[in-house]
């Protein structure tokens, strides 16, 4: 861990919550951009959502053969060779936007000029509590899940949904049962990829302590119910979706507070947009403190 140049008390020009590819992108450039900058990450280690995904990543251009946890642990590894300032194990409880920015953790406090939130998403659980045997969200959790010759319930429609119920049932699920309230939302490729699987469409009844479905009974089910932004607490930037509400630039209605990636609904979410809204940002605050 590397620490900022300044004593906690005075003012940063520039600080970013959150490692993920945005935050590491935003800072990176802040860095090389000659901004006295620095980054806070929640987790013990950089690399955001990618940390979750042991799947090859192949969306990323120029970046071929290397799974979300490499592509994380990269990240990692560019922001402390790059000698970027930035503290890990450090969970952001709550922002105060009087007289610039006062960025509160659990053990201390920080103010910053510039103030970039780079949060991210969480997997949304909707009624489901995390267990053995439901997985909220696609990556590590649903590898955890024991699959081989099982009955899973994958609730949700979209991407994930089904990319999801390839998986299972290419780890030796039994019966992969797909249950959507509304249209399918995913790509017409991915659904064709599972002739298989049973697809359900139309209101149900899941319970997650009887693990039934419409009083079906499953042994685990998979919740793909998309992501919901992460905002720290004292923040009123999010619009109807729960989102940060930027301009093309980044920028939040409170100057000098910006937001870039996916707790944005700026830009389609990926890796690549993340990391482009991050610098896009940099760039931005960096001609600003001109
Ligand atoms: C399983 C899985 C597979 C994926 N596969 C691909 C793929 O193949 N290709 C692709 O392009 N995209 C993929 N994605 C999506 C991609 O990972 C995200 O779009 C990208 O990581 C978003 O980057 P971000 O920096 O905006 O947010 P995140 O990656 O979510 O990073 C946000 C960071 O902020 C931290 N944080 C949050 N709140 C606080 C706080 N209060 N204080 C301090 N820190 C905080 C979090 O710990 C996290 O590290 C995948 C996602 C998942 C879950």
């Amino acid at each position: 861990m590397s620490d900022p140049a300044t004593s906690p008390s005075s003012s940063l020009p520039a600080l970013i919550i959150g490692g993920g590819p945005a935050g590491c992108a935003c800072a990176l450039w802040l860095h090389k951009l000659g901004v006295n900058t620095l980054l806070i990450e929640a987790s013990d280690r950089l690399g955001g959502l990618q940390r979750l995904s042991p799947y090859e990543n192949l969306w990323i251009p120029g970046v071929q053969g290397r799974t979300g946890e490499a592509v994380a642990a990269a990240l990692h590894a560019h922001i402390v060779a790059g000698g970027v300032p930035h503290r890990l194990n450090t969970a952001v409880t709550r922002v105060e936007t009087a007289d610039g920015f006062t960025v509160i953790t659990k053990d201390q406090s920080f103010r910053a000029c510039h103030l970039v939130l780079a949060t991210g998403t969480r997997p949304a659980a909707g009624p489901f509590r995390p267990s053995p045997n439901v997985a909220i969200g696609p990556g590590h959790p649903m590898e955890a899940l024991r699959v081989e010759g099982q009955r899973i319930a994958i609730l949700g429609g979209g991407d994930n949904a089904f990319d999801q119920a390839r998986f299972v049932l290419q780890r030796g699920a039994a019966k992969v049962t797909i249950f959507s309230r509304s249209r399918l939302r995913a790509q017409p490729l991915l659904q064709q990829m599972i002739p298989q699987a049973d697809i359900r469409i139309g209101p149900y009844a899941a319970d997650q302590d009887r693990l039934s479905v419409n009083g079906e009974p499953f042994d685990a089910f998979g919740v793909m119910y998309g992501f919901e932004a992460h905002v720290p607490h004292g923040l009123s930037v999010c619009n109807a979706k729960g989102y940060v509400e930027v301009d093309r630039h980044g920028e939040t209605a409170t100057p000098g507070l910006w937001a870039c990636g996916d707790v944005t609904d700026y830009w389609h979410p990926c890796v690549t947009t993340s990391a482009a809204h991050g610098i896009q940002v940099a760039k931005q605050i960096s001609l600003r403190l001109q």
